[in-house]
């Protein structure tokens, strides 16, 4: 059979009405790989997420096979049916077909090797058989396979773990991540994505084995953490896998049992930090629109909001404790945190900024407002989005801290609609937002230089004050720039003029 044939004879067959995983059927493009593949003589299965996904019911995943043949073998066969492959991780044994501009990854049956560094396997060596390579997968939910005719390989009970919503390790939990630590973060994320308990004896090895995860790249660290909080579900990590979130920022284990000294907190500071993430968490997702992620910027923030509050802690003569400073101090750690991890630019900068500002007094009342979003006027920002994450930040640290405090949330939601009604209405909070601009002046006879900008920030103080409206005429208007402009050179005119 040519090329055409062979791939004219998977399609026609990948478009015959397919079995399917409790109603879920899988793409016809990951379908025709399969048959492409058992069609050269090999075995495939659809394994990993996509199962797990489809017995959960959950929107469709993207498609992992496993197969018998060795990639280069599959990289062939594929290629001859005129599937273009990427050779995306032929290390373990895995490239990426690309079929009808679906990615499928397609790997080769494989049990790992050894881990002399806890992260990768020092050789990869291939296996005979898909149970094999079932056996080397992290948890239960995860080492399941199917196949349109031959059905669910669910060899570790997976289906048993889901529907009591376990997360348990395949084999013994310990060596599992004695092989493999980054597995620990993987189980916590899983955890948290699915709203699953961690099994006793997972948990259990959880705790003991989380000093392992400092043989773990940062990068692989802060990707993982990054999809933990993600999930909104960062406060649950928090409470039940304290041992591993310390050991993945270690940062926070002097926050464990820090006793506040403060009628304001009714909770020791890591346990404050657990509840405000768990609030952040859940008001991001009742904003969201389905499908849609929590802000990461807000549930880093929540996460590292008080991290510096160990290190500012003092008590005074009524033996009450303070953190003075703490927001700066926090600020910085969380800096340093998010850049060892290797998170973006943006999102460090973005969460430092709520830090900065999470404990900022803000009124409900005009000028104040203007100025808090001032903060948030820099360049590249986008200012409203991060003024309501301030305002969920301030919220959720109100209801995390003693039922004495929990009226604030509701000034919180009033300055949010006040907050609103003057992006709306297009009030300036910065010399950028102003309704004039410096060519204005310059059209006007101002000289540019320095004068200019004093001019603007002149306008800008006016408009803050309420004292003019920020509209082009009643700015150019208030700064009487005929009478100004012959004297150039001059001073500006006062405010009092
Ligand atoms: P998702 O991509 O939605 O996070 P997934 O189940 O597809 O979930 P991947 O990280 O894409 O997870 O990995 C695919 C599969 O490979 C997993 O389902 C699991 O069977 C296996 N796997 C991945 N990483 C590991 C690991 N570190 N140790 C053991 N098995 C792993
Ligand atoms: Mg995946």
């Amino acid at each position: 059979m040519g090329a055409a044939d062979t791939s004219r004879a998977a399609e026609a067959r990948a478009a015959e009405p397919s079995a399917s995983l409790n109603g879920h059927a899988p793409s016809a493009a990951a379908i025709k790989v399969l048959r492409i593949l058992e069609d050269a003589g090999y075995e495939a299965w659809i394994v990993g997420g996509w199962v797990r996904d489809a017995l959960m019911d959950l929107p469709d995943h993207d498609i992992d096979l496993t197969c018998s043949a060795p990639w280069q073998e599959a990289e062939r066969v594929l290629g001859a049916a005129g599937v273009k492959v990427v050779e995306s991780g032929t290390r373990f044994g895995g490239i990426t077909a690309i079929a009808d501009g679906e990615q499928i990854e397609v790997t080769t049956y494989r049990v790992d090797g050894f881990y002399s560094d806890g992260r990768h396997p020092d050789e990869v060596r291939f296996a005979s058989s898909v149970e094999e390579d079932l056996g080397r997968r992290d948890f239960t939910v995860n080492a399941m396979a199917w196949h349109p005719e031959r059905g669910l390989l669910d060899l570790y009970h997976g289906a048993d773990d889901i529907r009591a919503r376990l997360i348990r390790a395949v084999g013994d939990p310990r060596r599992r991540f004695e092989e493999d630590a980054l597995r620990m973060l993987r189980a916590v994320r899983f955890a948290c994505r699915l709203d699953f308990k961690i099994e006793k004896d997972t948990a259990g090895a959880l705790a003991a084995c989380a000093p392992l995860l400092s043989n773990v790249a940062f990068e692989r660290i802060g990707h993982e953490l990054d999809d933990i909080l993600a999930t909104g579900h960062g406060g649950d990590a928090m409470a039940h896998c304290p041992e591993v979130i310390c050991a993945a920022v270690p940062e926070l284990e002097p926050c464990r049992g820090f006793d506040q000294r403060t009628p304001y907190h009714a909770y020791d500071v890591y346990t404050h930090v657990m509840r405000v993430l768990t609030v952040a968490g859940e008001l991001a997702l009742a904003d969201a629109c389905p499908g849609e992620r929590p802000s990461r910027s807000l549930m880093w923030a929540a996460f590292l909001h008080d991290v510096g509050k160990p290190e500012t802690f003092t008590v005074d003569e009524n033996g009450r404790g303070h953190f003075y400073g703490h927001p700066a101090a926090s600020e910085r750690i969380a800096r340093k945190v998010m850049r060892r991890l290797g998170l973006p630019a943006r999102l460090v900068e973005e969460s430092c900024l709520l830090i900065r500002y999470h404990d900022t007094p803000v009124k409900p009342d005009r000028t104040a407002l203007l100025k808090m979003l001032a903060n948030f006027s820099a360049e590249g920002i986008d200012t409203r989005r991060l003024a309501d994450e301030l305002m969920d930040l301030k919220r959720a640290d109100a209801l995390g801290k003693a039922p004495g405090c929990f009226d604030f949330a509701n000034e919180i939601e009033e300055m949010r609609a006040q907050i609103h009604d003057l992006l709306d209405e297009g009030a300036a909070y910065s010399v950028k937002t102003l309704a004039i601009g410096g060519s204005d002046l310059i059209e006007r006879g101002i000289k540019p230089g320095p004068h200019v900008g004093q001019l603007l920030k002149r306008a800008l103080s006016a408009t803050l004050k309420g004292k003019v409206p920020n509209e082009r005429e009643a700015l150019l208007a208030y700064l009487r720039l005929e009478a100004w402009a012959p004297s150039e050179g001059a001073d500006a005119p006062s405010e009092s003029a």
